[in-house]
């Protein structure tokens, strides 16, 4: 039998960093045999550089549908990738609650109202202490919402520190990446695979190491996406993320249809 094969992180011109319709993301989809793709634009209150309104969640998933109707024979999934900051968690749930997702994935792109991909002035107090008070702000949101099904790109911060040595280790923060992977995996919750890490860290987001760790601690359930901002990228690197979240000791992926996850076997 074929394996099932998806890409639930992707985003289209709904998001304010890509101008990609997201009917290209179908036919591509289809061009290399996919199973599903998961869209997941970003979903974010505090206005982000370059933003130029927050999303319109009701038309963003109207798209999807009518997406999903033109190609019946792939799956398109009405994901959202939700940037939670602590000040607009609690509006961002009461906004996503009272609507109909397949799939919420919760990223944290904002550190103490700045936001890591500009303000690269946040690393100056060094490695240990910038993403040690990067997570530490991440657990607290993991730990006070549950409307999420999937942690997103868990590390992204790494992508942009100053350094060729940036990818997240355990030792970085043993303490608060153990907390992480706990909340996750005793909630039965989602650790999502991001293959886009590949390109600035040269692994995953989060990194082999981390998904082994999730696993050693009860985590069971993971998803895959390869974040990316245009056809050309779709499904980039799955396969060799697959690899290696099996040797992490996972058979199974996930992917989700109305918040509950379904899962798929590796190789
Ligand atoms: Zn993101
Ligand atoms: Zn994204």
């Amino acid at each position: 039998m074929k394996n099932y094969l998806a890409d639930c992180h992707l985003h289209t011109n709904f998001s304010f960093d890509t101008n990609t319709d997201i009917l290209d993301y179908c036919r591509r989809a289809r061009e290399i045999h996919l199973d599903e793709i998961c869209i997941t634009d970003h979903f974010d209150l505090d206005m982000r550089k370059g933003m130029k309104k927050i999303l319109d969640l009701d038309e963003n998933l109207k798209a999807i549908m009518d997406a999903g109707l033109a190609f019946p024979d792939l799956k398109v999934s009405k994901g959202i990738e939700a940037g939670i900051t602590p000040h607009t968690a609690e509006r961002m749930q009461e906004m996503l609650a009272s609507r109909d997702y397949d799939y919420i994935v919760c990223s944290q792109h904002l550190v103490d109202g700045m936001d890591i991909f500009f303000e690269r002035n946040f690393f100056n107090v060094g490695r240990a202490s910038s993403y040690a008070r990067f997570l530490e702000v991440q657990y607290e949101l993991l730990r006070d919402y549950d409307f999420w099904s999937a942690v997103g790109h868990m590390g992204y911060f790494t992508r942009y520190f100053p350094s060729a040595d940036r990818k997240l280790r355990l030792s970085d923060a043993p303490d608060i990446i153990d907390a992480i992977l706990k909340t996750t995996a005793v909630r039965g919750k989602a650790m999502e695979v991001n293959t886009a890490g590949f390109t600035e860290t040269g692994d995953m987001l989060p990194p082999f190491q981390i998904i082994k760790r999730f696993r050693m601690l009860g985590g069971e359930i993971i998803t895959v996406g390869s974040d990316c901002h245009g056809p050309a990228k779709l499904f980039d690197r799955i396969p060799l993320a697959l690899a290696l979240i099996q040797k992490a000791g996972f058979s199974y992926y996930a992917t989700y249809s109305g918040l509950k996850p379904g899962f798929h076997k590796i190789g």
